[in-house]
């Protein structure tokens, strides 16, 4: 069997090339999915999937196979904007080769991870999908933006409860079991305004944040360092203030914090963390977590908070051995964990609806957001196969 999907793989290896190329020549940045969804629609269709549907918030999905133990594959199909042009070498939107590598946007994060899933599935569909298995491919929308909210509108609203998860995002073809979470914070304290001219006769909201800002900054040198995730980590990332005008002391100031999460820590203890601090005792402040609302249709919108929890598999997760075990027999060595420095999806599947979940893709995750993005046409070949010995794998179990 092996040699067979070996033989299957290269022989739709020019395919594969060919749909990474066409996905990479699609801008798609998030929210504005249409295009590239369009293709991936097509492609699904071509592979004979049941059920394919646009959900609400975007989000493509559709399965094959009914047995009844439920495997989603994960592939975002938005990618971050290109920036400054000059800085390419190659063209950010033609998925151009050069020494079997292809280049562009998205290519390793995750239009090259993307197309294995659907060649892996299309082959797996020839050679036999495990009758205990029904697998679920979704193309999910917005995850450069806030990741995880796709799967929560998936899993609240469209009811799609998978027992197990693989996310296609770049892991340079390794097992990756954990990432950070991260929580936005806003931070307002009011003051009083008064006249530019008489200072002393208000309250200046901005001097008011001076001493948090401080404590935050002193409080980044001692936060906790996680053996598997790495350090945690705070940082002021924007001010705003406003006053009745700019002659005028600032009746409010409000600062925008990043705190990224490492295990045992979650939205909740971050702010509490906060409030112990000697500034937040003595000035009054407000702690919010920003919402955001995706507008549906004319009616309905969806809501959700800028949180997005941290996770880790335990290594001894039968999922996390069943896939080592596969990878052992794929690559004839011991495989290496890791842990992803970025947020994935991973965030809501296994941070907040604790479904297992793993992740394994093509490319690397140093050139994922920057100008030299790029996918080894070696890698798109090597996560197929894996993505099919993984599939096939749960044939006895
Ligand atoms: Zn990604």
């Amino acid at each position: 069997m092996n040699n067979k999907i070996n033989f299957l793989v290269n022989e739709k290896k020019d395919k594969l090339i060919k749909f990474t190329q066409e996905l990479i020549s699609i801008p798609s940045p998030p929210g504005k999915e249409d295009d590239v969804r369009k293709l991936i629609k097509g492609e699904m269709e071509h592979i004979g999937f049941d059920d394919i549907t646009i959900d609400a918030i975007g989000n493509l999905y559709g399965s094959l196979g009914n047995g009844s133990q439920i495997i989603a594959f994960d592939s975002h199909m938005d990618t971050v904007d290109v920036g400054n042009p000059e800085n390419w070498k190659h063209e950010p939107f033609n998925g151009k080769i050069e020494n079997e590598i292809i280049y562009g946007r998205g290519a390793s994060d995750q239009k090259g991870g993307l197309a294995t899933t659907l060649y892996a599935l299309k082959i797996l569909t020839e050679i036999g999908i495990p009758d205990n298995l029904q697998i679920i491919f979704v193309g999910s929308v917005r995850e450069e933006e806030h990741e995880g909210l796709n799967w929560q509108h998936l899993i609240e609203v469209e009811r799609i409860k998978p027992d197990k998860v693989i996310l296609t995002e770049p892991s340079n073809l390794q097992i990756a079991i954990g990432q950070k979470g991260r929580v936005d914070l806003k931070i307002t304290t009011n003051g009083i305004s008064a006249h530019g001219a008489n200072p002393d006769q208000g309250i200046n909201a901005i001097y008011n944040l001076l001493p948090i800002i401080e404590d935050i900054r002193k409080l980044q040198k001692n936060l906790h360092i996680d053996p598997l995730l790495g350090k945690a980590q705070i940082s002021v990332t924007a001010i705003e203030s406003s006053s009745p005008n700019i002659n005028a002391t600032p009746d409010k100031a409000i600062i925008y914090v990043d705190r990224r999460l490492v295990s045992n820590e979650s939205d909740i203890t971050a702010i509490e963390q906060l409030k112990n601090l000697e500034s937040f005792k003595t000035i009054q402040t407000r702690i919010f977590i920003p919402e955001y609302t995706v507008q549906l249709n004319s009616r309905k919108k969806f809501t959700f908070k800028s949180y997005y929890p941290s996770w880790i598999m335990d290594q001894k997760h039968p999922f996390v051995q069943q896939a080592m075990g596969v990878y052992r027999e794929q690559f004839q060595e011991e495989p290496k964990l890791k842990y992803w420095p970025f947020s994935t999806n991973g965030a809501a599947t296994k941070g907040i609806f604790n479904i297992p979940t793993i992740g394994f893709g093509p490319g690397k995750e140093e050139h994922a957001h920057t100008p030299e993005d790029q996918v080894a046409i070696n890698q798109l070949i090597k996560a197929t196969e894996f993505y099919i010995r993984l599939i096939r794998s749960f044939t006895h179990s």
